[in-house]
């Protein structure tokens, strides 16, 4: 049976939602606020790890071949330890018989060829249109913008972020964590090649994460820092930071330069406590955000998104199938933000005995086999 599905928001999860369901046969049209993207030369400041599962549904979509080979970043490599005690772990992708762990990716470069790809398969996009009403019957849903216009659709599927403001319109109650910290994030170039690893150093304030990209003495930077220091930071100029930087990551790359404008975003845990408003659905950072520090925002939606295709893919789409979709990611999302909380509280502690006991847990996780080919996976993102 063929739906007529309005998608708001044309980022990362809004985008293969609509080329998704469009090629389910559904009648689609996308709004998004902003501009149709696009990207230069410059490496994006703001990147994703994918897990295998992502780049799967990106394969389906046939859009995963279409991004230039020399903007991704596969990493076979991951090693995290704590600043501030002896534990170390590392993991390798060919401890569990896999080609990487992961790829960096710049978020506009995906999102470039995604639209490109919506396109291609008929996807009615309206960028630069903002909504202004939103009203429900019990059949349609209906929306309307600033420039008057009026879409009618079955469903809507929110996908319009963190701020969703259809998650404001239907009132979706709100599970909300401030982490009270912003992640900074900037290009960085070093002076030893990242060799295909993925470096993650914990202190007392939070990671610091060094992503490798296309560049091989290139690395994409996310500082997560509490909100009272970023100020601090954000004051220094790029050599006085890139000396910060080398500090605090134990110069593992040697020396480091700024290749990039500097930015920060806020940290925020949220989680709508009903992602399903009869014939409107939350999905992506709109029903869900969590820390970025195991990088797993973006899996989480694109593992949304894979779910929901298979409810529009089976006929009927009914109630009970949504429901049953919407338990089934909220579950996954939940233990997700519990894992990231849990991470967060036993690294972001100066308490000495939590320094020796995180330090000796890294060193036992690092030394027995089972339960690091189980990080290994969790790593993988098989767990979204
Ligand atoms: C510093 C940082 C680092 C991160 N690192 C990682 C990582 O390594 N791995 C990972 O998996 N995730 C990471 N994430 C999370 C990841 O970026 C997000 O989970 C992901 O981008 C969410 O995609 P989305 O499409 O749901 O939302 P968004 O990317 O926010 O897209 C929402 C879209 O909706 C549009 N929009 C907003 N409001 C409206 C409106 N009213 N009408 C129409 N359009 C609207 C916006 O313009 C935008 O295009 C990180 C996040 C941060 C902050």
């Amino acid at each position: 049976m063929a739906y007529s599905v309005l998608v708001v928001g044309g980022g990362l999860i809004g985008l293969s939602t609509a080329i998704g369901l469009r090629e389910q046969g559904h009648q689609v049209t996308l709004i998004e606020r902003a501009a149709a993207p696009s990207y230069t030369d410059q490496p994006e400041l703001r990147v994703s790890a994918l897990a295998q599962h992502s780049r799967q549904l990106l394969q389906h979509l046939q859009v995963w071949g279409q991004l230039p080979r020399e903007r991704l970043g596969p990493y076979t490599g991951m090693e995290v330890w704590d600043h501030d005690s002896f534990g170390r772990i590392e993991f390798n992708a060919a401890e569990v018989n896999a080609d990487d762990l992961g790829a960096i990716v710049e978020n506009r470069v995906v999102e470039t060829k995604l639209w490109e790809r919506a396109q291609a398969v008929g996807v009615h996009l309206h960028p630069e249109t903002a909504i202004t009403e939103l009203h429900q019957t019990e059949t349609q849903v209906q929306v309307k913008t600033a420039t008057g216009q009026s879409y009618q659709a079955d469903y809507l599927i929110a996908a319009d972020g963190v701020q969703s403001q259809i998650r404001q319109k239907v009132q979706a109650p709100l599970t909300f964590w401030d982490y009270e910290q912003r992640g900074m994030v900037a290009v960085i170039e070093c002076e030893q090649p990242h060799g295909a690893v993925a470096r993650q150093v914990f202190l007392p304030s939070g990671p610091v994460a060094l992503l490798p990209l296309g560049n091989p003495n290139q690395v994409s930077l996310v500082w997560s820092c509490d909100e009272d220091q970023v100020g601090t930071y954000e004051a220094l100029d790029d050599q006085a930071f890139a000396n910060q930087l080398m500090r605090v990551s134990d110069s593992c790359l040697g020396t480091v330069k700024v290749v990039s404008k500097r930015a920060s975003f806020p940290l925020r845990m949220h989680y709508a406590q009903r992602w399903l408003h009869d014939r409107v659905i939350l999905i992506g950072d709109a029903a869900h955000s969590i820390h970025p520090l195991a990088g797993q925002g973006a899996n989480l939606g694109f593992a949304d998104v894979t779910a929901i295709l298979k409810v529009f893919a089976e006929g009927e789409v009914t109630h009970r199938q949504l429901r049953q979709w919407e338990r089934e990611r909220k579950a996954a999302a939940v233990i997700m933000i519990t894992a990231m909380e849990g991470f967060k509280r036993g690294f972001g502690t100066a308490n000495p005995v939590a320094k020796v006991l995180r330090g000796l847990g890294l060193h036992a996780a690092d030394r027995i086999t089972p339960i690091k080919r189980m990080l290994t996976q969790v790593a993988l993102g098989s767990s979204s």
